[in-house]
């Protein structure tokens, strides 16, 4: 077998390509390539033609998975074609995405390896930075992602992650049903939930054109305005205070297409601080706005770190160091579930149970909230036990409780919606953990872009694959 024919199997690079040259360098095997391909392809929309403006001067390269010890590098000589869309566009090529220095095989290792492993890993195994890892997980991303991952959405949750940074914010829209992150931006607040609804429903104007279908069906010289129409599954919205991106035009059937997808939503969970709430009553008036049990346990959380902390400081300035020092450990056997603590941190617990006092009752304070959405329960049983743990709460003259009491009445109704409509508090901790994960590794990446793509490959609606199974799959 010829060097050529063997790497040609080797490298599997798509049909059409050839392989002319393989050639070894001290650090590296280069392979050059040809496109035995006649027709010319646009990379960014796949319009094909003969015609050929001109060849490249020099060879692309790409790096392909390496080969042993040795770095692989694909080169190739392409032509350039004139795309009556995108103007002078040098081919594309089977192996590899767009503006990519990367064959598709590599980036979607790198994409694997980074939704697993560590940032040293990755960068020390494939040999590659960190930013460069960011920029092919957003190629990625945007190439796997389900386009139609907004469609049929009706239980969501918007939500913000802290990310880099205390005052960077990333907001993230999970499908509930399907417990997967769906969407998401930089920023926070009821902008980043308005920039939600806009892509959930673009303008008319701004829309794709209507599917022909739908176009068809209409007389030619119809071009009446369109009017606005007050669809959504709740009779009491009023005339002319629809869903604003409802729109159909006149004589056009009512096609489930065309009905905003908005207007779909029947349940919106989020925290308790009122931007979102506020851009989810105007886009989406007919969806149940709940509070995420995850927030209001995260908040029990804080009140008893309070409560702890200040008695941490009195013991440090009262009596032995020692003392402060055992108990500062005790932070994490507080906080954890009862039933995922280690033993060691359950001996502690059970030495605070019998020392008593307001840390002690404190810890049963956050138990009694967390107690509220334990599953099984129906809306019956937390409606008396959310009513009891507010005048619990109320006299139990612990500043951080007192507060929090405050802050669950006020929220009362939408901590029921919540259980009312089987927003899941397991489910949904579970994924923001995930996230919380996720986003602490995505802290390298300079692009907000970067760190979404991460999250988005980790949680959201994409399979990802490693090349041998892509080619075993046939996908590739
Ligand atoms: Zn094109």
């Amino acid at each position: 077998m010829r060097v050529t024919t063997a790497f040609s199997r080797l490298l599997r690079l798509g049909k059409g390509v050839v392989v002319k040259k393989v050639r070894f360098e001290p650090d590296r095997v280069i392979v050059e390539v040809a496109l035995r391909r006649r027709r010319l392809i646009c990379p960014e929309c796949g319009y094909s033609t003969r015609a050929r403006k001109d060849t490249r001067p020099e060879n692309s390269v790409w790096r392909h998975l390496d080969l042993g010890v040795w770095r692989l590098e694909v080169q190739c000589r392409r032509r350039r074609l004139w795309c009556p869309e995108h103007g002078a566009r040098t081919e594309g090529v089977p192996f590899a995405r767009p503006r990519s220095e990367f064959t598709r095989d590599f980036e979607c290792l790198v994409a694997w390896l980074a939704t697993r492993t560590d940032k040293t890993t990755i960068t020390q195994v494939l040999r590659i930075d960190w930013g460069t890892v960011g920029r092919i997980i957003k190629r990625v991303c945007d190439d796997e992602l389900d386009a139609d991952r907004l469609n049929d959405l009706y239980d969501i949750g918007i939500d913000e992650v802290s990310w880099k940074r205390q005052h960077n914010y990333l907001t993230l829209v999970a499908n509930h049903r399907r417990g997967k992150i769906v969407w998401g931006c930089a920023g926070k607040g009821e902008k980043a939930a308005d920039a939600f609804f806009a892509e959930l429903d673009p303008e008319p104007a701004a829309a794709s054109p209507p599917a022909p279908r739908a176009a068809a069906r209409q007389p030619r010289e119809a071009q009446a305005p369109a009017i606005m129409v007050p669809f959504g599954p709740c009779p009491t919205v009023p005339a002319g205070h629809g869903i604003p991106a409802a729109w159909l035009t006149d004589g056009c059937e009512l096609d489930p297409q065309l009905v905003a997808r908005a207007s779909r939503l029947t349940a919106i969970s989020m925290d308790m601080t009122g931007g979102y709430a506020a851009s989810a009553r105007h886009h989406a008036p007919q969806a149940a706005r709940c509070i995420d049990p995850y927030h209001v346990v995260q908040l029990a959380n804080q009140a008893l770190d309070e409560v702890r902390r200040a008695y941490w400081n009195e013991l440090r300035s009262l009596s032995d160091p020692n003392a402060a020092k055992r108990f500062k450990n005790a932070r994490w056997a507080l906080l954890k579930a009862p039933a995922k603590l280690t033993d060691a941190q359950a001996t502690t617990l059970a030495r605070l149970k019998a020392a008593g006092g307001e840390v002690w009752r404190a810890y049963t304070l956050k138990e009694a909230v967390r107690g509220i959405f334990e599953p099984g329960l129906s809306l019956e049983d937390v409606t008396i036990l959310i009513d009891r743990l507010l005048s619990r709460l109320a006299r139990s003259r612990l500043q951080p409780f007192v507060r929090l009491g405050t802050t669950i009445r006020k929220h009362r109704d939408g901590i029921l919606d919540a259980i009312r409509l089987g927003i899941n508090q397991g489910r949904t901790e579970a994924l923001n953990n995930k996230v919380r994960l996720i986003t602490r590794r995505a802290y390298g990446f300079h692009s907000a872009k970067a760190a979404l793509a991460l999250i988005m490959l980790t949680c959201g609606p994409i399979t990802l694959h490693l090349p041998h199974e892509l080619h075993a799959l046939g996908i590739a």
